[in-house]
């Protein structure tokens, strides 16, 4: 799909253009600045041909102080890939510097630019417009994106600047070299435990990202790192750093977005700040989103970040990690990681537990190896209550990632929990499934062994 990328300085109507273009809501849209910064993509149809289309949110040449650094390198990636670029201005002003600016740069560039005057809603103001022909740009294309005139002759200059036969000679997927199965990663946690720092250390910001793929069914940008064999796909990269302004509307975002980036993911990174003195590092919230990890059955990767605070404190790995799965006993599957996302310390060893706890997502065990172990279980160690004890005959993995056994037992009940806490830990002990969740189920069999 060709990509089209909206440029243009703040409040000149990008969003309401891109929203126009796609026919789409934002899921999120806030006053409060920052919130739509993020790139934004999206599609749209014109007699026939689809489009992608990205928001590079509020670009400002020269403006990289009041915009992370990370999202206008992403704008810049962007406008390299694009095919087009509509460069959006207010036509109810002067053309401003940074219009002026930005006209010059994408002139330098040599993309093709439509320069689209956004606001036009009289014919006087159409008649008005001279100014904008300075910025070397012409024809214009005055439109409305609030009322949606102009459009037919925008999408329709779109589509004659666009040449048709590009799309074919673009390489299909199946021709990339990586054959390695790709693994989504989502990045969670309350505000402030580091997360962006974190993701611009796993994707080295734009040095390391292979491509940025839109998501189809959602407003997503998804960062995708090739690293060894492995392909790793951070879920939502705009999601992880947009920032709410107010604390607890963050807060509460950080729980939303956390469980929709879930749904994404093979890999949970549960991000906790190290530094936090109370409730031994492990506040409500972060209990919340490590809770919503488990339900929806994601292997998790506990990194405790902000660790270069440890000596100062007088924090030591053992004593943390003791205090915290306290806390998160429910997650005592998941390997803990200590690291500094802002010195960028540990984060090798991260790649390392991931690409690990990938592996054991997706292992299979054979039926013949799964009963030779059953075979050598002492089931008269496990703790369980009188009447509850069941009779195992076969134990057989069924699915992977996450892995899924069923017993075939004597009776129909539900195992009793202690039962299955003491088979789980058994299976750990013999196979591993670092980091993932295991699921039992019984199914009762006649056949006796
Ligand atoms: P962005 O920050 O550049 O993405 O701009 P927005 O889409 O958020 O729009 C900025 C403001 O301009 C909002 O208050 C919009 O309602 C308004 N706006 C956008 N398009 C139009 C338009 O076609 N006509 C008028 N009158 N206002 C518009
Ligand atoms: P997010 O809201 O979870 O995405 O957090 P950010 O990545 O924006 O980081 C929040 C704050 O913590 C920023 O001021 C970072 O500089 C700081 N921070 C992030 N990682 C570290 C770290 O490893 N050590 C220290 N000391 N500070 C960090």
């Amino acid at each position: 799909m060709p990509s089209i990328v909206i440029v243009g300085r703040p409040n000149v109507g990008k969003s309401t253009l891109f929203n126009r273009l796609t026919r789409t809501r934002r899921s999120i849209v806030g006053d409060e600045p920052g919130i739509t910064r993020d790139r934004i993509h999206g599609s749209f149809e014109f007699r026939g041909r689809r489009f992608a289309l990205t928001d590079t949110g509020g670009m400002v040449p020269g403006d990289e102080a009041e915009i992370p650094a990370a999202i206008f390198r992403q704008a810049q990636t962007a406008l390299a890939n694009a095919a087009a670029v509509l460069l959006a201005v207010d036509g109810r002003s002067q053309p401003a510097a940074p219009d002026i600016e930005l006209a010059r740069m994408l002139q330098r560039s040599g993309k093709p630019t439509l320069l689209v005057v956004n606001k036009i809603e009289s014919p006087r103001q159409e008649a008005e417009l001279g100014s904008f022909h300075e910025l070397g740009l012409n024809p214009l294309y005055p439109v409305s994106a609030e009322h949606g005139t102009g459009m037919e002759e925008l999408l329709q200059a779109i589509a004659d600047r666009v040449p048709q036969e590009k799309e074919a000679a673009e390489p299909t997927p199946e021709a990339t070299p990586s054959e390695a199965p790709e693994t989504r990663i989502a990045i969670v946690g309350r505000p402030n435990v580091g997360k962006s720092t974190l993701l611009n250390q796993l994707t080295g910001e734009e040095r390391s990202i292979v491509s940025e793929v839109a998501g189809t069914t959602r407003d997503a940008v998804d960062a995708i790192v090739a690293r060894g064999k492995g392909r790793y796909r951070f879920v939502d990269t705009a999601g992880i750093r947009r920032k709410g302004a107010t604390k607890l509307m963050a807060e509460k975002m950080s729980v939303v977005m956390a469980r929709k980036h879930l749904e994404e993911a093979d890999i949970a990174l549960i991000v906790l700040d190290g530094s936090e003195a109370a409730e031994g590092g492990v506040l409500a919230s972060d209990a919340t989103i490590a809770g919503y990890a488990v339900e929806a059955n994601r292997s998790c990767i506990i990194v405790v970040n902000k660790w270069d605070c440890a000596p100062a404190l007088g924090r030591s790995k053992p004593e943390f990690e003791q205090r915290a799965r306290e806390r998160l006993k429910f997650l005592a599957f998941a390997p803990m990681v200590f690291l500094s996302a802002r010195e960028g310390a540990g984060i090798e060893n991260l790649y390392g537990v991931i690409a690990r706890v990938a592996r054991e997502r997706r292992k299979r065990v054979t039926t013949a190896a799964m009963n030779r172990f059953l075979a050598n279980v002492d089931f008269s160690r496990a703790s369980v209550p009188a009447g509850h004890r069941v009779r195992i005959y076969y134990l057989s993995q069924v699915a992977v990632a996450p892995p899924q056994f069923v017993l075939f037992v004597d009776r129909g009940r539900p195992l009793h929990f202690s039962y299955k806490r003491f088979l789980e830990n058994q299976i750990r002990k013999a196979f591993g499934f670092e980091g993932t969740p295991i699921l039992l189920k019984t199914r009762v069999s006649g056949k006796r062994a």
